[in-house]
């Protein structure tokens, strides 16, 4: 039966595909009594060799797309298979006990886990994770359940998931996946983020995808209005078959503009520049007409590994970037962990609201070593492209002045040592606290530049949880108070001859745009397959009017009269 669910376009186009669900399957274990253990033995043994020959595929799988140290769990995870201290316990115990494989393995694995876990010895413990991920597969094997291997994708499927962590999106392997659907999330968890960096389309928050779809259903992913069709009778195929060809066609239309700069009808010029999450997204960057980097996150080095990565790793990310851009301003966000970022090798303690915890430059000001090594491998990269450096979530103007010290002393010991440092690296802050924004012309006499980080400035001032669907209704970018913050900061930028940007999504949002140009915006940082659409809106938009607009906009009540306003303007703008 067809079936159509709602969600929120995460990131624009259409995927038709054939479902994978990236959902951990039933494996409750139940003890039950045997008549004949050689035969339940032989189960186990079999259990075991599927296991290991998946695992092997896996690891060659991995080593070839992801290298040798991401590859290494899965041959960790095999020794663990042919541990004779381990299998024959289970073995034992089957014998001994008359009891079924399912269960001797759980017993057996549990007691080793909570022996290793109990160590005072960090190896050890990654062992105990280890028996963890492998007992999973051997029971799944047992009791005839598939577990998903997203590593082991080899056609061409649409992800299904409850929510997808930012490290398994960045694991998805972008020949295969065509796009994804999940149960949770909103258009800036960084799920969403990730899909548009990717390119892939998807659907999120659509609160039951993973109930409705199962493997091997014909999905269609419709990440322009926000709908997801499982099992589509023949016409509605066709239809969007139609679509996504026309939606290509407009593609085409914007890629005309590749080449130009960006400049509103009556000749003022903003830059258009995009948000990365790792060095594998340039080359989205230069087709899609980016005129550099606004935002690297670059936390998405540090996820989807068991350790940090080290100087020399971040030094050579950094440079690939920088001469990617060749020239062109990059602006890297130092680590801005927490929130929906996690980092589980930190073992940070759970906190009650992780979004207000600590986390980003707060952790980072706390964990000096991990700060100073990631600005040494920025410095050490500075000479081989246009590098500005920015803090996330600053609160108050001494983390700030803090962050910075700690940035000149690395910078100071470096030149020490002989190491050559570009001279010209600008500094600026991510504003997305609101006190910050309220501070902004203080802030501005001492920072280099603004970048205005909406997605959760929004979420702070309203109190609304930007990953909670059910209050939705409060992440409300165009709300007056958010235009009002908006202005303060651009306006606190002019006053001191700095710029202002934003890399908040609002900056690519097309409602968002006219209002933004109109109040002074200098830079607008998107994921990269919005901007030529972004720019192809700008060309028609008349600066002055839209000045006129923003104040218009800036002195009403609600958002729906805000939203009502900009699309009488843009239409009668379009009809000029
Ligand atoms: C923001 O908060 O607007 C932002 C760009 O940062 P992130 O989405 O990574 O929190
Ligand atoms: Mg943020």
């Amino acid at each position: 039966m067809s079936t159509i669910l709602k969600g929120i376009a995460a990131s624009n186009g259409i995927a038709i595909a054939k479902a994978y669900r990236l959902v951990e399957p039933d494996l409750k274990v139940e003890r039950k009594g045997i008549q004949n253990s050689e035969e339940e033995t032989k189960r186990f043994e079999e259990a075991i060799r599927q296991s290991q020959s998946e695992l092997e595929t896996i690891r060659d799988h991995a080593k070839k797309e992801l290298g040798e140290e991401k590859a290494a769990i899965f041959e960790a995870h095999l020794l663990v298979l042919s541990d004779p201290e381990m299998t024959g316990s289970i073995k034992d115990k089957i014998k001994n006990e008359k009891v079924n494989a399912e269960f001797a393995l759980k017993e057996t694995a549990d007691m080793f886990v909570s022996m290793f876990e109990n160590m005072d010895n960090e190896y050890m413990k990654e062992r105990a994770a280890d028996i963890r991920d492998v007992t999973k597969r051997v029971l799944a094997h047992l009791l005839g359940v598939e577990l998903p291997n997203p590593s082991l994708i080899a056609e061409e499927v649409i992800i299904v998931a409850e929510d997808l962590t930012p490290s398994d999106t960045a694991q998805l392997n972008r020949q295969f996946v065509k796009g994804f659907t999940t149960d949770v999330g909103g258009r800036t968890s960084h799920s969403a983020i990730m899909s548009r960096s990717m390119e892939i389309p998807a659907v999120v928050g659509t609160k039951e995808a993973t109930k409705e779809i199962q493997n091997g259903d014909l999905v269609i992913v419709d990440g322009i209005n926000g709908e997801v069709h499982v099992n589509p009778v023949p016409e509605v195929i066709e239809s969007y078959k139609d679509k996504a060809e026309q939606f290509a066609k407009e593609k085409a239309e914007w890629a005309k503009l590749k080449n130009e700069k960006t400049y509103s009808s009556d000749g003022h010029q903003v830059e258009l520049v995009a948000n990365i999450g790792t060095p594998k997204d340039i080359e989205g960057v230069i087709n899609n007409g980016g005129e550099g980097v606004g935002l690297f996150r670059t936390e998405f080095l540090y996820m989807g590994r068991d350790q940090l990565p080290s100087e020399d790793e971040q030094f050579e990310a950094y440079k690939t970037v920088l001469e990617g851009l060749n020239g062109k301003p990059v602006v890297v966000r130092t680590l801005d962990i927490g929130g929906d970022k996690e980092l589980p090798y930190l073992n940070l303690p759970k906190e009650m609201n992780p979004f207000l915890g600590f986390r980003a430059i707060r952790l980072c000001l706390e964990d000096q070593d991990l700060f100073r090594t990631q600005l040494r491998a920025l410095l050490r990269a500075s000479v081989y492209g246009n590098l500005k450096i920015m803090f996330p979530m600053i609160a108050t103007i001494n983390e700030f002045r803090e962050a910075k010290a700690i940035l000149e002393e690395e910078k100071e010991k470096l030149i020490q040592d002989g190491t050559k440092v570009s001279d010209s690296i600008e500094v600026g802050i991510m504003v997305e606290i609101p006190s910050t924004a309220v501070m902004a012309d203080q802030f501005a006499k001492e920072v280099d530049f603004f970048s205005i980080g909406t997605n959760d400035l929004i979420q702070y001032t309203l109190a609304a949880d930007r990953m909670n669907e059910r209050i939705s209704y409060l992440y409300q970018p165009y709300n007056p108070a958010i235009l009002r913050l908006v202005k303060m900061v651009i306006d606190a930028a002019h006053k001191e001859g700095k710029w202002a940007g934003m890399c908040g999504e609002m900056a690519g949002d097309e409602t968002a745009i006219p209002l933004l140009l109109g109040l002074g915006l200098d830079e607008f940082s998107m994921s990269a397959t919005s901007i030529l659409k972004a720019r192809s809106l700008i060309k028609k938009l008349n600066r002055s009017k839209m000045e006129q607009l923003a104040s218009e906009a800036l002195n009403k009540r609600t958002t729906a009269e805000v939203v009502e306003l900009v699309e009488k303007a843009v239409s009668s703008q379009y009809s000029h």
